[in-house]
């Protein structure tokens, strides 16, 4: 069951001057229920990865399948539909919209969803129960901790229920002590909730306690921990 399959992606930048193959033919297959850690040194192309992946930025070539459906050749309108259903976004710096509390950060996203206030009430209580934080749902970005946010971020992500959750170095602007309870509660997300997780990270500790380890090193694939089960396929 592949959730992500990134097909012979590629993305050139400063193409008229001195080319950066920021991500160089590069081909990766994601299933239901993965749990992956994109690593590599600054500069490899693991934010450029995700963003092709997440359909934040377009490839100069290659295609980008979600649940088999080619996201390179949909018109903006319907990718950005396409992004809100699908996909779950976390990114370093949080994100959360400062005047919103962190409940109506996670519920207006249903409601650009036009879900109904009986489902988004079941469902905001679920998810903050998820991320241990049923007591902070009233509480604006400014009044949580970094890792408050960043669960606060997760729930928001989960909004939607997408196919999956990208996340952009989630732990970078933690503590060890907020990232480990991070890792423990998305690690809690993909045992019991099955969401398939691709987060990139340079922290050992993160890398550590991935299933799945995935290294990038100037736009290409170099290795991949799950390399051996794939080419058995
Ligand atoms: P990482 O996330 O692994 O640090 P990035 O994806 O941010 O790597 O960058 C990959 C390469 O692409 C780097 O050489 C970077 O300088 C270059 N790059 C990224 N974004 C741009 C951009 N908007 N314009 C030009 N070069 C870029
Ligand atoms: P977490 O493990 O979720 O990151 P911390 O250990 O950083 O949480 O924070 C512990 C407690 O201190 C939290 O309950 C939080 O309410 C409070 N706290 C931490 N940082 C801040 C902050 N910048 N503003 C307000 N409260 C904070």
């Amino acid at each position: 069951n592949t959730v992500i399959d990134a097909h012979d992606v590629s993305k050139v930048y400063n193409k008229e001057t001195i080319p950066v193959y920021a991500v160089n033919n590069v081909h990766m297959h994601i299933e239901r229920g993965e749990f992956t850690a994109l690593v590599g040194p600054s500069g490899s192309g693991k934010t450029t990865l995700l963003n092709l992946i997440g359909g934040l930025d377009k490839p100069d070539s290659g295609s980008v399948f979600i649940n088999s459906l080619d996201i390179t050749k949909l018109s903006s309108n319907k990718l950005i539909d396409f992004r809100l259903k699908n996909i779950g976004f976390v990114f370093q710096s949080f994100n959360l919209i400062p005047v919103l509390t962190a409940r109506e950060n996670v519920e207006f996203i249903m409601l650009l969803q036009r879900i109904k206030k009986k489902e988004r009430d079941a469902r905001v209580k679920q998810l903050f129960k998820q991320i241990g934080m049923d007591d902070k749902m009233n509480a604006r970005p400014a009044q949580l901790s970094g890792g408050q946010q960043q669960r606060a971020a997760v729930a928001r992500a989960l909004a939607s229920k997408p196919q999956f959750v990208l996340a952009d170095e989630p732990t970078a602007n933690l503590d060890s002590k907020a990232a480990s309870n991070l890792l423990d509660m998305m690690i809690a997300l993909n045992n019991e909730e099955h969401i398939t997780f691709l987060f990139s990270t340079h922290d050992q500790r993160v890398i550590d306690r991935a299933r799945r380890v995935i290294t990038l090193v100037d736009g290409r694939v170099v290795a991949d921990t799950a390399a051996v089960s794939i080419s058995h396929k």
